[in-house]
This record gives C-alpha cells, structure tokens and sequence, in this order.
C-alpha cells in the first residue's frame, strides 16, 4: 500500500518520490509547489528547502533527478 502525503506546505498536491540520478540521494517533491523533504526530515511538517535551492547545492540541474517508480 502506498500512502499518499499532502503537501504540508501548499497543501494542493501530493509529494512524489524522487532521486538525484547519480548520487542516487531520494527526496519528496510537491510537483505543485517545487518543495522538497529530504531524507531524514519529516514530511509531515512543513519544509523551507525549495527544488531550485536543492538542485543548485548539489550542482545538477533538473535532468539530473528522475522520479522514483515502486
Ligand atoms: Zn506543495
């Protein structure tokens, strides 16, 4: 069973599982809203880390994550 999280910031979409393809590190994204949780911190509670942030610390772009299928 995959149970789906709302979004605790915008509250609009569900978060989907994603991955840096090379590091392979997993993180949740609100496609609606671009925030992400990292792993480790609780998805529940709101996040102040947005995707573009995330992306240019690690230095990949959007073409380096890929969306996690289970
Ligand atoms: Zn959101």
């Amino acid at each position: 069973m995959n149970k789906k999280i709302l979004c605790s910031h915008c509250e609009q979409d569900w978060l989907e599982l994603f991955m840096t393809r090379i590091s392979k590190e997993p993180f949740h994204m609100c496609p609606e809203c671009e925030s992400i949780w990292l792993e480790g911190q609780d998805v529940h509670d709101d996040t102040e880390m947005y995707l573009g942030e995330f992306l240019e610390s690690r230095g990949i772009s959007w073409d380096g994550i890929t969306k996690c299928t289970t």
